[in-house]
């Protein structure tokens, strides 16, 4: 395949390279084999060993996982609970790009910081944007990156990642078609358990706030109105920003208002207080929780927003 042996001149050439471009530290430059790829534990013998994939964020692994299983160690650059949005890359990031087999983003200007650490880290591998194929809603001038909050959009995510696995692992395309099929079933029982528990609400009741503007797909799919603080995160407004939002609250006749795990939820206790509408619990929009909590899965998330929504809503 693509990737030089772990000690070759090749290998250590580009890596120099591409840890003095970043700027990382000496010593680091010095000691490139943190990428050594872990031995597949758990294998059938003589069977390959898994495909290393990096994703740009939780969400996106953990759906590599669900399709990959056992075929695949992932690795998430930006991990649980955190920004994806602001991130800025590592230098040890590099050395997990440059021994990836399959790169993973979500593309649509979500994570426009892969692009170039691909190019600074010389990755040759596959790279597979998730969202390909996807009709993207309209955010202002560009597109709202948030797709995988709508479960008929991330279908084709799935279908994305079956095929690009497929790809790098013909043997196993079957095991991969066959993992994508059982998620897929699963996504559509929660799915279908949360329309109807929403469709017992009166159209009028289904006005929330977040604190950035990801729910867009999600409101479209379910039938719920975010409102949302225009092009940007709640922690970031001003004080006359709040004053509007405040307004914006009570004219709309906002029914509960949600934090987000990536976000500071300071600024909406404080709009919770001056208005009266209700803190409807936590949504994860672009970070699964940790391990452990209770959106640690793609299809965990899903359901722990979904029906954190209806019950906050039904009131
Ligand atoms: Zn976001």
């Amino acid at each position: 395949m693509h990737r030089a042996s772990p000690g070759s001149p090749t290998r250590r050439a580009i890596l120099a390279a591409a840890l003095t471009a970043l700027g990382a530290p000496r010593a680091l430059r010095a000691r490139p084999s943190g990428s050594a790829p872990a031995s597949g534990a758990g294998d059938a013998p003589g069977a390959a060993p898994p495909l290393q994939v990096v994703a740009s964020f939780s969400i996106l692994a953990d759906l590599v996982r669900e399709v990959a299983g056992a075929h695949a160690e992932v690795h998430a650059l930006v991990g649980p609970d955190a920004d994806a949005h602001v991130y800025t890359p590592r230098p040890s990031d590099l050395l997990r790009v440059l021994g990836a087999d399959l790169v993973v983003l979500n593309g649509l200007g979500f994570d426009g910081w892969m692009p170039r650490l691909l190019q600074t880290a010389g990755h040759r591998g596959r790279v597979l944007v998730a969202s390909d194929g996807i009709v993207a809603r309209r955010q202002g001038r560009g597109h709202d990156p948030h797709a995988w909050h709508d479960p008929a959009r991330v279908r084709r995510y799935v279908d994305n990642l079956r095929d690009a696995m497929a790809s790098l692992r013909p043997a196993e395309a079957p095991v991969f078609a066959g993992r994508a099929e059982d998620f897929v079933r699963r996504l559509a029982a929660i799915d279908a358990q949360a329309r109807q528990a929403l469709q017992a609400l009166p159209r009028e009741r289904r006005r929330v706030l977040s604190s950035h503007e990801a729910f867009g797909y999600l409101g479209e799919a379910y039938g719920i109105d975010f409102v949302a603080p225009a092009g940007g995160a709640l922690a970031e407004s001003s004080a006359r920003d709040v004053a509007a939002l405040i307004r914006l609250v009570r004219h709309e006749r906002v029914q509960a208002l949600f934090v987000e795990n990536i976000a500071d939820r300071r600024l909406l206790e404080r709009i919770a207080a001056e208005t009266g509408a209700r803190i409807g619990g936590t949504l994860y929009s672009d970070a699964l929780s940790a391990p452990g909590g209770p959106a640690d899965s793609y299809l965990a998330l899903m359901a722990h927003n979904l029906r954190t929504l209806a019950s906050a809503l039904a009131g």
